[in-house]
């Protein structure tokens, strides 16, 4: 996603969450998108992490309602933190949702995952 799409997207994010650290970041992110770099000097705004991919659903497009996802499994604990603790300084949103049904995960379900990040 190109920086002026996510500035113009994530504004209020930007604005509540922001710090010198995560507009620095944004600036070097915005170098690395120019530049086409495959080696980025930026850490990601948003985080786009699956508690799981398993759902429930069976919805027609999708490729983890119809059994396409070559393996399966739930996100512990210890690895949602362990990316979250290096990635929080320059985070504006987590998303904890994307190919699956997030409250499957009995974490998320206790929401051990859910309200942790300190973005
Ligand atoms: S992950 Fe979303 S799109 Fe895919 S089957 Fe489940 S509800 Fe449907």
């Amino acid at each position: 996603m190109h920086y002026k799409k996510i500035v113009k997207l994530f504004y209020l994010p930007i604005l509540r969450r922001g710090s010198l650290k995560k507009y620095l970041n944004l600036v070097r992110m915005n170098r690395d998108l120019k530049s086409k770099t495959i080696l980025a000097n930026s850490f990601p705004s948003i985080a786009v992490i699956d508690p799981t991919n398993y759902c429930n659903l069976h919805c027609p497009l999708c490729p983890t309602g119809q059994g396409r996802q070559s393996s399966q499994g739930y996100l512990s604990f210890e690895l949602y933190e362990k990316v979250l603790n290096q990635l929080a300084p320059y985070l504006f949103e987590v998303w904890l949702y994307n190919w699956g049904e997030p409250f499957l995960n009995k974490n998320a379900a206790s929401r051990d995952l859910v309200g942790t990040p300190n973005i």
